[in-house]
């Protein structure tokens, strides 16, 4: 079933979903399951799995070093399928822009469509490692909009080249990424709120949220995107703190701020345990007043341990 045909059916109930990492080459599948397990009592409609960007890896040959490109974490589609038949939940991969070229981009989409996959979540992927800005694949797409596009056109039957007729249309659900304290390269809120509307327009379902850890900024976001035209569901991504270095990680990695009083609550904390306690009380605060709010869709990034996300969960859902 679609994102937005879950949320139409629960009926104004907010629901509980999560983020998943695929494992990094080499690894058993069993922690991400273990991980996964004591999530579905909070019964999440879809479950989403993100893709990561190759990087390069430097192998000794015999002293000298050859210079590798590859991707360390594998699988998403594979996971996707895997999940969705265990635990009989829709899976949502994450499909980049960067990376792929738009026939790679097709093929894996084909692969979605025979594998039962309803919805994929649109984004363009950060630079690589070395790289100070993002960079289109060669063939690839620039920008998420430009990737809708493509995903839309598959919807229509439409595919690169127009070489086939077909009368076995795919029928994704596309959801894409919004950022409540603008995206670090939108030179505003407001512009970067204009790109949002373009991804709309050109086919997107559902927007699901950076993570944030003050809730007026997104509530103010949503009131924006309506002003804006946007009235796709808005989902918000968030995140409970669990290391005491989040508080330089997350707003390195992820451009956004966090509130003074959660800096000073986990500068109290005398160890991680307690960190990650105040992450998970806080997180919990966030998610009833989210869900009070109207947020259709709770969305945790689990970012592989899922023991505090149960904590949260069994106190919300
Ligand atoms: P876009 O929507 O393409 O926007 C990128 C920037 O370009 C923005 O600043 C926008 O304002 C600007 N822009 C857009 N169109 C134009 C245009 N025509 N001209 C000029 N500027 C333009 N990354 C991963 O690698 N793997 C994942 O699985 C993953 N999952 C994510 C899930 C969520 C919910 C979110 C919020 C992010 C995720 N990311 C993931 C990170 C994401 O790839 C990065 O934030 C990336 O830098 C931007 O992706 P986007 O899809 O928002 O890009």
């Amino acid at each position: 079933m679609k994102v937005t045909e879950h949320i139409e059916k629960a009926n104004g109930k907010t629901l509980f979903s999560f983020e998943i990492i695929p494992p990094k080459k080499g690894k058993n599948i069993k922690e991400l399951y273990d991980n996964i397990n004591p999530l579905m009592e909070f019964k999440p409609p879809f479950i989403d799995v993100t893709t990561s960007r190759e990087e390069y890896v430097y192998v000794n040959r015999d002293g000298l070093f050859d210079r590798k490109i590859t991707r360390m974490r594998p699988g998403t589609v594979g996971i996707c399928a895997a999940i969705k038949h265990k635990y009989n939940v829709d899976t949502v991969p994450h499909v980049l822009c960067g990376g792929f070229s738009k026939e790679e981009t097709e093929y894996l989409l084909v692969d979605c469509h025979y594998l039962g996959i309803e919805n994929v979540m649109a984004l363009r992927g950060d630079a690589m490692n070395h790289q100070k800005y993002f960079e289109a694949s060669e063939g690839g797409h620039h920008y998420a909009c430009d990737l809708v596009g493509q995903i839309n056109n598959l919807n229509q039957g439409k595919y690169l080249h127009d070489v086939v007729e077909t009368d076995d249309k795919a029928d994704f659900c596309i959801g894409v990424a919004g950022y409540p304290e603008k995206h670090i390269e939108a030179p505003s809120l407001n512009s970067d709120l204009k790109r949002l509307k373009e991804k709309v327009d050109a086919g997107a379902d559902y927007i699901v949220t950076q993570m944030f850890f003050d809730n007026s900024k997104y509530f103010e976001f949503v009131d924006e995107a309506k002003k804006a035209g946007i009235n796709v569901p808005i989902i918000p991504g968030i995140k409970p703190i669990a290391i005491p270095r989040h508080l330089q990680l997350l707003p390195h990695v992820f451009k956004i701020d966090i509130p003074e009083p959660l800096i000073s609550e986990v500068e109290k904390c005398k160890n991680n345990k307690e960190v990650r306690q105040v992450g998970i009380e806080w997180c919990i605060k966030q998610s009833k007043e989210l869900m009070e709010g109207g947020a259709p869709v709770l969305h945790y990034y689990s970012m592989g341990k899922s023991s505090n996300i149960e904590q949260i969960a069994k106190a919300i859902f």
